[in-house]
């Protein structure tokens, strides 16, 4: 009996071992009113979406994105819904850009709770073999780096107010690379290895690192490939999403009902297969 029970105990470690997260984890989180929500990129598309679906969750949303009349034209649509909103512009590759992000959600709202890290961009089509070094210098920069880098300017403001939420947008393409995007596709790939990175580290914090990985979403970002007939015909029509088909998935995940879900991507792709 002893020895069966030493087993047990054995196995238990064992399964600790395996899973960095597990043994950690105290992932209670009230609410999402009254929490404060940093989404980057958020002035249109799957950020904005994401912003809105956080709000009407009761979170204060904090918007961004490089140019100011987005922001403020963002900001009146969010207000009209009733949402608590405060914005500011930022571009993600800049680090006065990313502080300033961050000190207005302080002075604003004294804390931060959940970061949606969703920015991005794409400035190469074609062959990856006739990518540049500054192709990749900025994709990575924007898309990965930058990912990273908002994540370890707020986490030390999540641990003071006791835990948090990150989500990192990826794509299915971070799954399946697209023809002619191969560099964003790996950029897509690698936010993937981020949050399975993060995860373990941040949950002894309190703080879950989650990610959704979105099909082919109706955004301007997109509309080179739902915009052509003959792309489109390959994908079958049925499967273009919505900004706000992410944006809920995004809130379930900073929410309580997520609060065994860490270090996980959720694909959103209408039934495209993501397999790695
Ligand atoms: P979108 O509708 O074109 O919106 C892009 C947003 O990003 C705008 O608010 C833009 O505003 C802002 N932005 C662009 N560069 C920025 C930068 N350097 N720093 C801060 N903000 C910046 O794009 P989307 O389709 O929603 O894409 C959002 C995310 O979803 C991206 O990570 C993308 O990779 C991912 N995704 C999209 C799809 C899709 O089919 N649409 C599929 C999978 C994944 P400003 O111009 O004012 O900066």
């Amino acid at each position: 009996m002893k020895r069966q029970k030493y087993g047990m105990f054995r196995s238990v470690l064992r399964c600790l071992r395996i899973n960095p997260v597990a043994g950690h984890r105290s992932m209670s989180q009230s609410s999402l009113t009254g929490k404060v929500a940093i989404v980057t990129a958020s002035t249109d598309g799957i950020g904005l979406a994401a912003a809105q679906a956080l709000g009407k969750k009761g979170a204060h949303v904090v918007v961004s994105s490089r140019r100011q009349a987005n922001v403020d034209r963002a900001v009146a649509l969010l207000q009209s819904q009733s949402i608590q909103v405060t914005g500011t512009t930022c571009n993600v590759g800049k680090a006065e850009d990313r502080e300033k992000l961050v000190a207005l959600t302080l002075q604003k709202y004294g804390g931060v709770d959940i970061l949606v890290s969703n920015a991005a961009v794409n400035p190469f089509f074609g062959n990856t073999m006739d990518s540049t070094e500054e192709v990749w210098d900025k994709i990575l920069s924007i898309n990965v780096k930058a990912s990273f880098l908002m994540t370890k300017l707020v986490v030390p403001h999540m641990e003071k107010r006791g835990g948090g939420n990150v989500v990192f947008v990826s794509s299915v393409a971070g799954y399946q690379p697209m023809p002619a995007l191969g560099p964003y596709s790996v950029s897509k790939t690698a936010l993937l290895g981020l949050t399975r990175v993060l995860a373990p580290e941040l949950a002894p914090s309190n703080i879950r690192v989650n990610c959704v990985a979105p099909g082919i979403i109706k955004t301007r970002f997109s509309s080179a490939l739902w915009q052509n007939e003959d792309i489109m015909d390959e994908f079958k029509k049925q499967i273009i999403g919505e900004p706000d088909e992410i944006g809920g998935v995004v809130a379930f995940l900073c929410s309580d009902e997520a609060s065994y879900i860490t270090g996980e991507t959720i694909t959103v792709t209408g039934g495209m297969s993501c397999r790695l």
